[in-house]
């Protein structure tokens, strides 16, 4: 067997369910990526705009000296059926003030998962190529993962600015191995196969998808609830519904997305479990806000929650409340009130203002 295709072997064997190869050059959207900063369409996240930041992702060259290739591997994480998770606006879900979550979250962080597996990648390419170096990237190392993923023939990127495979959908994590081994690319994915389909434009509620490809981070409900530190625009909060950590509806409405197409994950890491949060956004605000920074952070400990913090998420949670017109949440805001943070106080504050007091009836 050539090389390649032994590289690609371990790469399935170690679990993931693509391997693809790419070339070490510029990105071909790097220029769009440039505009995209240029917009200041990357709102807080200055860590997409550092200088040397830039320049690793505009050259895999800056990432690793001697770079040759990129091996770029993809994961699903879709679940075994629509019925694991509640969507958002699911029956399910209806009238029980639920919080949604990112189907990503549901599990172990997959950036653990990831280094492991890829840490075990780049030691069977070592047992090949013993004079290789290999460096592995998951999504917050400087380069764009999503482009080389295109570039490798791993699928397409929908408009909604995520990759798709026709046979995987869109439920997928990305990863890079960036090694000194010279090897072949392969195809290209050149196929748009989102045609004159709009559903996820028109679906995202704050109309953060501007255009084909464009996403403007600033308004879209992922980065509003995870990687915004201060306080939620406030004309965007009605907006954001129950979503108290990330949003999935660019993905939920995307056809290549049905049950029929996308298979369930193979990796029972992300599957749903850990450390379950209360299943009302209520108990949830009331477990979080009795705790330090410290105990939140040993309760989420090796899943994605921990990245908005405690502070972050009880934020979430008031704007959440304050969308449920849950009168019996009045109680918990009303703690909030007195939480130490201040972000917390105003967004308790701004909730409360929604959440009216129970009607009472006539006194016999
Ligand atoms: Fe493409 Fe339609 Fe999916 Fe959006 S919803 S990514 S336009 S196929």
């Amino acid at each position: 067997m050539e090389l390649r295709e032994r590289i690609r072997q371990a790469g399935l064997e170690v679990g993931f369910d693509q391997v693809g190869f790419a070339p070490a050059d510029r990105p071909v959207h790097a220029d769009a990526y440039l505009e995209w900063l240029e917009k200041g369409w990357h709102g807080e996240m200055a860590y997409m705009a550092r200088e040397e930041a830039v320049l690793r992702r505009l050259s895999p060259l800056e990432a690793l000296d001697g770079c040759r290739s990129l091996i770029v591997v993809s994961l699903s994480y879709a679940p075994a059926s629509s019925g694991e998770l509640p969507a958002a606006g699911s029956e399910a879900a209806a009238g029980r003030s639920l919080p949604v979550v990112a189907r990503y979250a549901a599990g172990r962080d997959y950036h653990d998962v990831f280094e492991e597996r890829l840490g075990a990648l780049a030691g069977r390419v070592g047992e090949l190529c013993p004079d290789a170096r290999s460096k592995p990237y998951v999504d917050y190392g400087p380069v764009l993962e999503r482009d080389h993923a295109q570039r490798a023939g791993l699928g397409w990127v929908g408009k909604n600015t995520l990759l798709i495979h026709p046979r995987l959908g869109s439920w997928l994590l990305l990863g890079e191995l960036l090694t000194t081994v010279e090897l072949e690319p392969d195809a290209p994915f050149v196929a748009d196969h989102c045609g004159t389909c709009t559903r996820c434009i028109e679906a995202c509620p704050t109309g953060a998808i501007r255009g084909a490809r464009q996403l403007d981070a600033r308004l879209c409900i992922s980065y509003l609830t995870i990687e915004l530190r201060g306080p939620i625009p406030e004309e965007l909060r009605s907006l954001i519904g129950d979503r108290v950590f990330g949003c999935d509806i660019c993905q939920e409405v995307c056809p290549w997305n049905d049950d029929a197409v996308s298979p369930g994950t193979t990796a029972d890491e992300l599957r749903p479990g850990g450390p379950l949060a209360p299943d009302t956004m209520r108990a949830w605000a009331e477990e979080m806000v009795a705790m330090s920074d410290e105990e939140f952070g040993e309760r989420y400990r090796g899943t994605a929650l921990r990245r908005p913090g405690r502070e972050g998420m009880l934020r979430n949670l008031c704007v959440g409340l304050g969308n449920s017109g849950d009168a019996a949440s009045r109680g918990v805001l009303k703690r909030c009130l007195e939480d130490p943070s201040p972000l917390v106080r105003e967004h308790a504050a701004w909730a409360l203002s929604r959440v009216r007091e129970p009607v009472r009836g006539p006194s016999r």
